[in-house]
């Protein structure tokens, strides 16, 4: 997809602090992290919103979700984390190529959910 950013980190073509890559998904840190630890987990393939998805993208959702926990624990994050995906302009949503936001590091309070 021309001119997403999220697709030129995942293509290597704009440096990213990246925490764990392979052939499906990356995971780097978030550029303004909004807590302690902020990262951003991203389907290699571009699709904008979950209302976008395919059944082979959402394959790759799964097997994010599946290893969420496991990067987790390789960020330290062991009294737990929080989890966003933003869908739309309500939402805040500024890049449109589905991610999830890995918040933790820090008691993140109630203010959000
Ligand atoms: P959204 O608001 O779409 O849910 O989240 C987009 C996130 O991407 C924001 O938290 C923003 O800081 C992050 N972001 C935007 N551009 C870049 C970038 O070039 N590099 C990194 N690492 N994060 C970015
Ligand atoms: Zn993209």
């Amino acid at each position: 997809m021309e001119n997403c950013i999220f697709c030129k980190i995942a293509a290597g073509e704009i440096p990213s602090d990246k925490v764990y890559e392979d052939e499906d998904m990356l995971v780097f840190r978030d550029i303004r992290p909004q807590a302690k630890v902020h990262c951003l987990c991203v389907p290699k393939t571009h699709f904008a919103t979950l209302a976008e998805m395919d059944g082979a993208q959402a394959e790759v959702l799964k097997k994010c979700l599946m290893k969420i926990p496991d990067i987790a624990g390789r960020l330290g994050l062991d009294g737990g984390y929080r989890l966003i995906v933003n869908q739309g302009k309500d939402a805040g949503q500024t890049v449109f190529h589905l991610h999830i936001h890995i918040l933790g590091g820090q008691d993140l309070g109630e203010k959000l959910l």
